[in-house]
């Protein structure tokens, strides 16, 4: 736990340096030199973003394919009625598990409880 703590403080460290590479880019006057530095600063949030990837991966968050590096999807609470844990993409808003799995969920439960279904009228002449 202590590696993942010291790891997570690594990555802030990062972003960090980064709003300060933002800040040097911004006093350069506009031309080539600043395009270089801006497309420099891209590629560093880039790797940044993927190394936050593969830390949240590590520690089994969930991660959607939406975009590369790809999203960390977070929890958002559990479901009203089935009491799942509920992922979402900060992005594109995928959810996991989706609604679909939910309404079919409650089509297996409503379908095991009864109803006019062949299983219950079985051995009972
Ligand atoms: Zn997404």
């Amino acid at each position: 736990m202590d590696d993942t703590n010291a790891i997570f403080e690594f990555l802030q460290n990062g972003k960090h340096v980064l709003d300060i590479l933002r800040g040097i880019k911004d006093l350069l006057p506009a031309g080539a030199e600043a395009d270089k530095a801006q497309e420099q600063i891209n590629q560093a949030e880039r790797a940044l973003a993927a190394s936050e990837a593969e830390l949240a991966k590590a520690l089994g968050y969930k991660l959607c394919q939406c975009t590369f590096p790809p999203q960390i999807m977070l929890s958002v609470g559990r479901h009203a009625e089935h009491d799942n844990e509920i992922f979402k993409c900060p992005k594109c808003e995928k959810q996991e598990p989706s609604e679909r799995y939910f309404q079919q969920q409650g089509r297996i439960t409503a379908h095991n409880q009864g109803g006019p279904s062949w299983v219950n009228s079985r051995g009972r002449r």
